[in-house]
């Protein structure tokens, strides 16, 4: 891999809504009265987040690594694809420098668990909580997500070379 002194990367994901499953976002319970429908736990904002970091570094999305029709990856925790993609940062000569993510839900309000998310997500990425921005958005009613039919998440990542 060339050795850029740093490498930007951005993430998408979009999970449907649906009764009898918990919210997690960023590897934490969102209390809902909905869940996220997915063959992991369907976290979409660590989801973004990985995939951010797996292109920032030029890899493959998530599903190459952890392929959603595997049984082995059935409920999987979604820390755990954010763990895979920080060792693969880690192993490129990488850290995390820092993450900007978007929430698009039309419900429920994030803003009284974004400080959790923070913390949760920090602990994963290897960095201070002040390392990420979480914004949150609904869509005005407007569309599947403002139908509360389905959640989504944008991330952007920057990852900065590790001194040698
Ligand atoms: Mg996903």
């Amino acid at each position: 891999m060339s050795e850029l002194p740093f490498r930007i990367g951005h993430g998408y994901d979009l999970h449907r809504l649906t009764d009898g499953r918990k919210l997690i976002l960023g590897g934490v319970e969102v209390p809902h009265e909905q869940g996220l429908l997915g063959h992991s736990d369907a976290d979409c904002l660590t989801h973004a987040l990985a995939d951010a970091i797996f292109g920032a570094l030029g890899l493959p999305d998530i599903g190459h690594y952890f392929p959603d029709d595997h049984p082995e990856n059935e409920g999987l925790e979604s820390v755990q694809i954010l763990a895979k993609a920080v060792e693969e940062c880690e192993s490129a000569g990488y850290s995390v420098g820092n993450a900007d993510l978007t929430i698009l839900a039309q419900r429920p309000k994030m803003a009284p668990h974004i400080e959790s998310i923070k913390n949760s997500l920090s602990k994963t990425l290897k960095i201070a909580p002040s390392q990420i921005g979480i914004k949150a958005t609904t869509n005005e009613v407007l569309g599947p997500i403002g139908r509360e039919e389905a959640i989504a998440s944008f991330a952007v990542c920057l990852l900065i070379r590790k001194q040698v």
